[in-house]
């Protein structure tokens, strides 16, 4: 119990899909709420990609954490990275040295990219995980095409006009689609020395198809979507080098100056604040109601957790998982809070598969109905709106997309942090 309010007071770490969904959930429970994030603002993640490729702006996928909570006065929020967690005394452990009790504690902090044990490689392949990855990768494209308008050295222009995806699931068909996209179309007639729609875009993926976790023939028509924006797939060889002037692949060295990171994610490092358990992707392992081994007071939710299902396999990182399992972890809080035992396990509800591959097909597979191409890019259009916080994103964003369907032109095309002059990044 809170000392100052005689309320059970549960802590929150991560405000992203599964922690703002469990407040949003526990609502009226009559607990004090204490939320903790080290970024001020929620990312809407599934369009970060359209940050690093010039189609949207930062601040229309993400907002302040305080602002969508401002008229919740049971939630506080701490602008704060938790570093640890002390079970006996109950508390979270901060950075700079400060500590939170809890009598719930719910970790939802996430997960970052990972390079499969080549950590070297991440100067040279950047990942996409937060805003300020997305507008360095937005600064490395756009970086490129300039410094090729000035290269006179045929070769090096090629390299820098040369743009490699390593990973082909949805964020690396997505990526590749959309630089595509921009290289054909909206930067048409910019320039005067190069031709930026002679740019090379290659998908690197080790398995043999795209969107390996879709239906073979979703994943067949997305690799043809690709193909037919220009973009070259390459199949069934992993990467086994990457350095400042490109990637091997299968022993062949392919000069190219930016090569962005697609492959692959680990958890926040939460396993290792509770001694538990984790996977090989550093996920906790959490029981079946989602608590963690001996301690019914702490919960891992979304991409930090490990859940297996019932059925087989594990639940995947996505967003609706993540929220899923933050109303889950909110209905066992309200009924312990009201006396009741509600430890009971989570089961996961598929809620389909969505990618897109530039801004006129995607793929849809909700199960009960599959779809592609252009009914399939208006429903994850209009799905992406929806999930949207606030009405004036959702209009600013519909605006920006069908701007872009009708004219080609991406509008958030600033060289930021470092000046434009490419003389750095
Ligand atoms: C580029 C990209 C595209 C994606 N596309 C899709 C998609 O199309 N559809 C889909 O369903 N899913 C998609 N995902 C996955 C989806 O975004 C995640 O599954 C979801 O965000 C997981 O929610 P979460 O609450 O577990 O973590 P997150 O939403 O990642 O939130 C974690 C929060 O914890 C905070 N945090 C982390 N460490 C600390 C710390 N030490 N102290 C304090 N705060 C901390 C972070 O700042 C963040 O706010 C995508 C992910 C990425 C990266």
């Amino acid at each position: 119990m809170n000392a100052n309010t005689g309320r059970h007071h549960v802590v929150v770490v991560g405000a992203g899909f599964g922690g703002l969904q469990l407040i949003s959930s526990l609502r009226g429970a009559g607990v004090k709420i204490t939320l903790i994030d080290q970024r001020n603002h929620h990312l809407f993640q599934p369009l970060l990609y359209q940050v690093a490729t010039t189609s949207l702006a930062t601040s229309e996928i993400a907002w302040p954490v305080r602002h969508l909570l401002r008229r919740r006065k049971d939630v506080t929020t701490l602008l704060a990275t938790a570093t640890g967690v002390d079970k006996a005394a109950k508390t979270v452990q901060l950075a700079d040295g400060g500590s939170v009790p809890y009598d719930t504690l719910v970790i939802a902090t996430g997960a970052r990219h990972a390079y499969f044990g080549h950590d070297e490689w991440e100067p040279f392949a950047p990942g996409l995980k937060t805003i300020e990855d997305a507008t360095a990768i937005r600064r490395r494209i756009l970086l490129a095409f300039e410094r090729a308008e000035r290269e006179t050295d045929p070769v090096r222009r090629s390299a820098l006009l040369t743009f490699v995806v390593i990973g082909g699931g949805p964020t690396g068909v997505e990526l590749a689609g959309t630089i595509a996209e921009l290289a054909r179309d909206t930067l048409k007639g910019e320039f005067r020395n190069i031709d930026p729609a002679g740019a090379r875009i290659v998908l690197v993926e080790a398995a043999d198809r795209v969107l390996a976790n879709f239906r073979p023939e979703l994943s067949a028509y997305a690799g043809r979507a690709l193909e037919r924006l220009g973009v070259e797939l390459m199949f069934g060889h992993p990467v086994t080098a990457v350095d400042a002037d490109g990637v091997t692949v299968d022993g062949v060295h392919l000069a190219a100056r930016t090569v962005l990171w697609a492959a692959g994610v680990a958890a926040s490092p939460a396993a290792e604040w509770l001694g538990a358990e984790a996977d090989r992707a550093g996920r906790v392992v959490v029981e079946p109601d989602l608590t963690v081994g001996g301690e019914p007071d702490i919960f891992v939710i979304g991409d930090t957790a490990h859940v297996e299902r019932p059925e087989g396999g594990l639940v995947p990182g996505v967003a609706p998982a993540a929220k899923q399992q933050g109303r889950h972890v909110a209905e066992i809080i309200r009924a312990r809070c009201a006396g009741t035992n509600a430890a009971r396990p989570f089961r996961y509800k598929n809620q389909g598969d969505l990618a897109t591959i530039g801004k006129r097909a995607a793929v849809v597979d909700f199960g009960w109905i599959r779809l592609k191409g252009w009914p399939a890019w208006w429903l994850w259009g209009i799905a992406h709106i929806y999930f949207l916080i606030g009405l004036r994103y959702r209009l600013a964003v519909a605006l920006s997309w069908l701007w872009i369907y009708a004219s080609g032109q991406r509008s958030a095309r600033l060289i930021t942090q470092g000046g434009g002059d490419g003389g750095t990044g």
